[in-house]
């Protein structure tokens, strides 16, 4: 099987993106961040539950982007809990995350011999972030071939974002049919300490409309 680095925060679309990975015919490597968040919940969920979901292994590294700060989830700004608006980039963008996120992927692939790294990016219902864009993974593809020794040298990068086309209940059904427990995700940008989603995150409106929309019951517990 061929190796595959799988961006994983432990959230519903990329551990979809991780049962994608492994049916599609990789050996997944999941790839976390220690950033900065303002809860470790998500972390500590997605330590526990990557292997679990089929990891074949589970880095996680540590970036403090509190030092830069610039975002309610890496600085002591409040998560907005009354919707947000569609034609503005929320405050929950965190600056530069999924070019930086890609970059560390990018050089632990070409450790690892792997020509293919999986991000869950998705650009319908989705938070308007622009490194969510298929632009900007078109982008990012076309650097890491130029950035990187195997790139040059022939070994060509293929960065997959199966999700960017689907809608949040369209990702829902597709992990359910490949077998995705999401009892085993978190995508709550305010959790309680006990680990209750807030109900009320634009991460959870989305997640919860998605649920909804696919005729499903989210098995994760609200406040
Ligand atoms: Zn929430």
């Amino acid at each position: 099987m061929k190796k595959a680095v799988v961006l994983y925060s432990g959230g519903l679309d990329s551990t979809t993106c991780m049962a994608i990975a492994r049916e599609q015919g990789f050996q997944p490597y999941a790839l976390s961040f220690a950033y900065g968040q303002r809860h470790t919940v998500e972390l500590d969920k997605a330590r526990k539950y990557a292997p679990l979901i089929g990891a074949e292994e589970h880095m996680v590294i540590d970036i403090d982007l509190r030092k830069m700060g610039g975002s309610a989830l890496t600085a002591d700004i409040d998560v907005p809990k009354s919707g947000v608006c569609a034609d503005e980039i929320p405050v929950t963008y965190v600056p530069a995350r999924n070019t930086i996120f890609l970059s560390f992927a990018l050089g632990w692939a070409e450790v690892l011999g792997a020509s293919d790294i999986y991000i869950g990016v998705n650009a319908l219902d989705y938070s308007g972030y622009p490194d969510c864009r298929p632009e900007f993974i078109q982008a990012f593809q076309q650097m890491a071939n130029l950035a990187t020794k195997a790139g040059v040298e022939g070994h060509p990068y293929q960065i997959h974002a199966p999700l960017l086309n689907l809608t949040k209940a369209q990702i829902i059904q597709q992990g359910l049919s490949l077998g995705v427990d999401y009892q085993l995700t978190h995508s709550c940008y305010d959790p309680t300490p006990e680990g209750l989603s807030c109900g009320q995150c634009d991460s959870c409106r989305l997640r919860l409309k998605g649920f909804a929309d696919a005729g499903q019951e989210d098995p994760v517990s609200y406040v």
